[in-house]
Formats: C-alpha cells, structure tokens, sequence
C-alpha cells in the first residue's frame, strides 16, 4: 500500500534519508524546503515550519498531489548554541519556535485528516540532547525534550483513533549540522558513545520507517533512542 508521506525539512540531512526510505518502499513522499527545491522523485513544498499559514498551504498542495498525509515526520530543526548566560531570549525562543512550536503546528495540521481516516502515524525527531541535555544548548534541549510531552498528549488524545505518536531520538550523527561541531567537541562526544562511531542517516531513518509500520501499530508515545548507547538509562 502507497502511503502519503510528509518529512519536514526533508530536502537534506537526516530528513532526506527518511524521505527516501519511505520512497523506497513505495510510499508517496513529500519533504518541506525552504528555498532549495527536492531531490528527486521526492515532491517538494515550499514551507517555513515557524508559519502556521505556511504549514496549512503546504498541506493543502500535498493533499491535492498525494491525498490527505497519513504520515507525518516532524524533522525540521535548528541549533543556536549558547551558554545559558549569554543566552538572549531571541535565541531561546527562536529555536523553541522553529523546533518545539514547527512540530505542534504541522502535527496538529495532520491530525485533522488523520482523525477523518481513523488512521495516521506521526514520528517527531528529537534528541539524545532532550533527555540528557546539552552544555550550551538550554533552548535546544527544551524543544527536544517538549516534543515528548507532545507526543504522549497525542498518544493520550488520539490513540484510540488509530493514531500513534513517537519520537525518535538520534545521537551523534553524521550530517551538516554535526560537521559543524569543532573537532575536539566531536571527539568527547565519541569517547562517550559505547558504539564507539557516529550512527548514519539510515539508521534512524529505519526507526522512523519500523514506527511509521503496520507492525508498530501498538507502539504509542514510546522515545526510541537511535545514539548508540550514548543517552542509555533515560
Ligand atoms: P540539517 O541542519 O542537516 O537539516 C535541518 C533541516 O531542517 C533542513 O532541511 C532545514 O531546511 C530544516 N529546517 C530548519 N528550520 C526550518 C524551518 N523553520 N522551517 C522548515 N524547515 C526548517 O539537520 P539534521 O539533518 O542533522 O537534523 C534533522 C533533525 O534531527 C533536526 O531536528 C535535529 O535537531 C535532529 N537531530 C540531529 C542530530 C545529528 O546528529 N545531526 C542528532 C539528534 C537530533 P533548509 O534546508 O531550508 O534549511
């Protein structure tokens, strides 16, 4: 069966590779962009996930090409790392808005249809930081960790409508936004992970795919850590 699928902030990093996986398994995929367009074989829709009028345009060219979407990865995201003290509150809400506030607005969006169809499957992508927390990364952490409470009061409201809610939280992984990190910040990090690498962009897109299944049907407002033992005992 060929499911509507919407990744956002699909065109790159982790989400990219979420969105192929589900293109290769047939699913008809849609990824936001901001400017770049989509990669092949992938439909792009233009859309800041910081405008609710943006967010509902987006789902509504996605409803007319793929159908109502039936599966919603909220990806998108940012970093703007300080230390607490330095901290303005631009920056704190800037990434809370982007991250935490993307998330609800595109989840809430999809939830109209889903609740329609009695069916929907939605993964938020949050992070080892959200659990663990991070030095220099208060506002980050906080939208990682706030996606967890959306995601158990999605479960907790729309779970017996056949709707599941999860979040996926990655460790280290190897895309732009970690490549930015200083190298001596990368090699702490490693020393810490008991898997002793980074993970890839397939390995958490294969949680997202395995959550988004049939066979995860009974699995509701689960945090499924993909970060190589680096977060274990949360
Ligand atoms: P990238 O920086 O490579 O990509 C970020 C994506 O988010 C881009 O597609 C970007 O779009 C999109 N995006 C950012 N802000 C917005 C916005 N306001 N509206 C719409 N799209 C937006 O990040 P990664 O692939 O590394 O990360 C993806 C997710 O995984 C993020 O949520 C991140 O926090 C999380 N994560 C990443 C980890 C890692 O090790 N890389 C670890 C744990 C979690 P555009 O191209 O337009 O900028």
């Amino acid at each position: 069966m060929s499911r509507s699928v919407l990744v956002t902030g699909g065109n790159r990093g982790i989400g990219l590779a979420i969105a192929q996986a589900f293109a290769a398994r047939g699913d008809k995929v849609a990824v936001t962009h901001r400017g770049s367009g989509a990669p092949e074989g992938l439909l792009g829709v233009k859309c800041d996930v910081t405008s609710t009028a943006e967010v509902d345009a987006a789902f509504t060219e996605i409803e007319a090409a793929h159908g109502p979407v039936e599966i919603l990865v909220a990806n998108a995201g940012i970093t703007d790392d300080t230390l607490l003290l330095r901290m303005s509150d631009e920056q704190f809400t800037r990434v809370l808005d982007a991250n935490l506030t993307g998330a609800f607005r595109v989840a809430q969006r999809a939830s109209k249809n889903m609740l329609r169809a009695r069916y929907g499957r939605i993964v938020f992508i949050s992070s080892v930081v959200g659990l663990a927390g991070g030095a220099g990364q208060v506002n980050y952490s906080a939208s990682k960790a706030g996606m967890v409470g959306v995601a158990r009061s999605i479960s907790r409201e729309l779970g017996t409508r056949g709707i599941t809610a999860n979040v996926v939280a990655p460790g280290f992984i190897t895309t732009d936004m970690t490549d930015a990190l200083p190298e001596e910040r990368r090699k702490q990090i490693l020393a810490q992970v008991p898997a002793g690498r980074y993970g890839s962009v397939e390995e958490v897109a294969s949680a997202v795919t395995f959550l988004a299944s049939d066979q995860a049907g009974y699995i509701t407002g689960a945090v499924v850590p993909v970060d190589g033992g680096l977060g274990m005992g949360h």
